[in-house]
């Protein structure tokens, strides 16, 4: 049997264990100092603690749960993508980017994904399985101790990577709980991002939580008749629906959504759908970032070309839409968006 993640045990069950162990109550905070501010990778580490106690921790518990299989760097230095193996020889990428003094880390919430839009890596692996608070958690922790090693420090994460963080909702929730817990990594809220397909129940769930995380929903398309070619949970999820849960997102936190939209060519690049677009999203708290699609998982689908980006974005300025074109990242190390993917190693 595998041993329990400690990254996965919130100050409740640390405080358990340790009084299980006949430890004293501090125990606690000097375990959690260990694994949330100096994110000890290795049990010798915690040195404020008993030898004893670190053995039965050490038989017990893993500490770190993803093993660094591969690291790659773009030409120009500013993308790294990382591969974990976890537990189960399972593999999940996670992505650090640099950009004008900013240092974002997107991470993965599932291995693979179940949801299966047409143009997308990680949508074509299929799903294997949900990741653990502390596995979600872990890829962060990891990105914080590389640029920490440079002098560097996390500025942003974002919900980005493998999977659909919503289908996940409770792991991904448990991780930021910890990630901006004072006695977690106290990182803030808002500098966080989770990224959506459109899982209709837990963006209200999302909503009611109150949270300051951002919330960025893919949309893509907007109509029903082309959404629904594209991502095939808006046959469940129907695009008015969407809208509307999106605005009572940003009328309950004020906060404004991230659009997503990934223009295809020749598919949902047209000036036409622009203004469909900017009707559909009148009157919302929002940004529009559009990229041109990179190659997925489908090869007959092309990323529109930058002169058609360029006057997309414009229709929509007119329009009045708030409107960025999102800078391209690690394309040729697969780091982009939607291309993210691993194969299973046999076991
Ligand atoms: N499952 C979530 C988050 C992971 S995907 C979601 O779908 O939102 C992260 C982003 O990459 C989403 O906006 C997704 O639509 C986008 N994406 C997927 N494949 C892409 C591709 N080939 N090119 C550009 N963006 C892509
Ligand atoms: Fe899953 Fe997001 Fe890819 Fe769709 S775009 S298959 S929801 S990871």
């Amino acid at each position: 049997m595998t041993k329990p993640i400690l990254y996965d045990q919130t100050s409740e069950t640390l405080q358990t264990v340790l009084r299980e162990l006949g430890q004293p109550a501090f125990r606690v905070k000097q375990l959690e100092e260990g694994l949330y501010q100096h994110r000890y990778l290795s049990f010798l580490e915690f040195s404020t603690l008993p030898k004893s106690l670190l053995e039965n921790l050490g038989e017990n518990f893993t500490l770190f749960p993803l093993e660094l299989s591969k690291t790659i760097t773009s030409r120009d230095k500013q993308t790294q993508k990382f591969l974990f193996e976890l537990h189960d020889g399972s593999y999940i990428e996670s992505v650090l980017m640099h950009y004008e003094g900013r240092h974002t880390v997107c991470i993965s919430t599932q291995v693979g994904c179940p949801m299966g839009c047409v143009f997308c890596a990680t949508g074509g692996m299929g799903f294997i399985r949900n990741l653990t608070a502390g596995e979600i958690l872990a890829q962060i922790i990891f990105a914080m101790r590389q640029l920490e090693r440079e002098g560097m420090n996390l500025t942003n994460v974002v919900y980005m990577g493998m999977g659909e963080p919503f289908l996940n909702y409770d792991h991904v929730m448990s991780s930021i709980a910890r990630l901006t817990d004072q006695k977690g990594l106290n990182f803030g809220a808002r500098r966080l991002t989770i990224s959506t397909v459109g899982i209709l129940p837990r963006i209200h769930q999302f909503t009611e939580a109150k949270s300051q995380v951002n919330l960025a929903l893919s949309l893509h398309a907007p109509n029903n008749a082309l959404r629904s070619q594209l991502i095939p949970s808006n046959e469940f999820y129907p695009l008015h629906a969407l809208i509307d849960a999106a605005k009572k997102y940003t009328d309950y936190t004020h906060r404004r959504v991230l659009i997503e939209y990934a223009l295809i060519d020749g598919v949902n690049d047209s000036l036409e759908l622009a203004d469909e677009l900017a009707t559909l999203l009148h009157g919302m708290l929002c940004l529009v970032n559009l990229i041109a699609l990179n190659p997925g998982s489908n090869d007959t689908l092309k990323g529109s070309p930058r002169e058609k980006v360029e006057a997309f974005r414009d229709r929509l300025m007119k329009r009045g839409m708030q409107t960025t074109i999102r800078l391209k990242r690690g394309i040729e190390i697969n780091a982009g968006c939607g291309q993210l993917a691993t194969t299973q190693k046999s076991r």
